[in-house]
């Protein structure tokens, strides 16, 4: 790779490289049926392919840049440094390597860049969908019988829903400079397209500051107000904000890197957390791409959130986001006071 393109291009062109790779990952674990799902905590799971595309995304960006400080939302992947050269990706997106670098970031070194993965957003999506891929009703029986996330409800209403959730589960590699997300790559490792009359699976978005956005097609907001929110978080708080919106459509999907899709392509137009369960690996890469693209994502009170190394990784004071400025002032004013002060609170 030539060195005379800027550091921070080079990056995000490798970022992009090794998303997709990443999503081959999920995809392959998927498909072999052995999800290995561990309990983090509550609500909170971890499977086969979190821990293979976190290695994966990994080792291939610390091989490329061995000064940048890279942290991952899994703890321990098993047999780390240990990895297989089919794992490695050391490529880097020929179309992103042609990029025009803005002019604040030319002088960039590997010491001010933090990078945060998100190996599978929407990991609770991902099990869920796998139980849905089964074709065969023993099969699919069997596997919810030794799944620990959900109950015969949601098994009825997924059985209604097929591939859907899948959609919702993506590869997050946010990049960030003096703090501040400038650069980003949400992946959708189950993407379905038709290209040229060929069947694809996967995309991979990306997005620069002062650069723009690729790999979607962008469509204004709808004509009334839609927002996005958790499926598989919520809690009266979290509703509590959603009823005060006075929104036409509530929307209620997996992962933060989806809901943001959502945001870029039309379907929704805010996009509303107000519980402390994101963290900075969900909101990194879909706040750089948001802000390349014209939004903003912010706390519930308004404030952005800093991606140093040093930071506290969980985003305690929630996610609003937007696909514009006024829509962010608008939902910003509608949360009440109290609701703000006792997020903040509990801090
Ligand atoms: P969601 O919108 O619920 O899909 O959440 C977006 C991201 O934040 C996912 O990566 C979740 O794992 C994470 N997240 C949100 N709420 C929680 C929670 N209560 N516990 C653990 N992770 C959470
Ligand atoms: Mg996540
Ligand atoms: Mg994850």
């Amino acid at each position: 790779m030539s060195t005379a393109v800027p550091l921070i291009v080079r990056v995000l062109a490798s970022s992009v490289s090794v998303a997709g790779k990443a999503g081959k990952i999920v995809r392959d674990v998927m498909s072999k049926g052995e999800l290995g799902i561990v309990e983090k905590g509550k609500d909170d799971y971890q499977t086969e392919a979190d821990r293979s595309a976190q290695r994966c995304i990994i080792a291939s960006l610390s091989a490329q840049y061995p000064k940048v400080n890279i942290i991952g939302e899994e703890d321990n992947p098993d047999n780390e440094g240990d990895i297989s050269s089919e794992w490695l990706a050391v490529d880097a997106d020929k179309e992103i390597l042609s990029i025009e670098c803005p002019s604040f970031l030319k002088g960039v070194k590997e010491e001010d860049i933090v990078i945060w993965v998100d190996p599978l957003d929407g990991t609770s999506e991902y099990t869920q969908g796998a139980l849905m891929l089964k074709r065969d009703p023993w099969e699919r029986w069997k596997m919810y019988l030794s799944h620990p996330l959900i109950s015969i409800k949601w098994y009825l209403s997924l059985l209604q829903s097929h591939y859907g959730f899948l959609e919702h589960v993506t590869v997050l590699i946010g990049i960030s400079v003096n703090e501040k997300p400038v650069a980003g790559v949400i992946h959708q490792p189950y993407f379905k397209s038709l290209i040229d009359g060929e069947k694809k699976i996967g995309r991979t978005i990306w997005g620069l500051q002062e650069v723009g956005v690729g790999g979607y097609t962008a469509a204004p907001p709808p004509d009334s107000l839609v927002i996005t929110t958790t499926r598989s978080h919520s809690n009266p708080i979290v509703e509590k904000a959603l009823q005060v919106m006075n929104a036409s459509q509530i929307l209620r999907v997996g992962g933060a890197g989806y809901k943001v899709l959502q945001l870029l392509e039309g379907v929704a137009s805010i996009y509303v957390f107000a519980s402390p369960g994101c963290k900075k690996w969900d909101t990194c890469a879909p706040e750089a791409i948001l802000n390349a693209a014209g939004g903003k994502l912010t706390d519930i009170l308004g404030n952005y959130y800093k991606y140093g190394a040093s930071v506290t990784k969980p985003n305690k004071t929630g996610v609003l986001a937007a696909v514009n400025n006024d829509l962010h002032t608008y939902a910003l004013n509608r949360i009440p006071q109290e609701l703000k002060d006792k997020l903040a609170s509990s801090k």
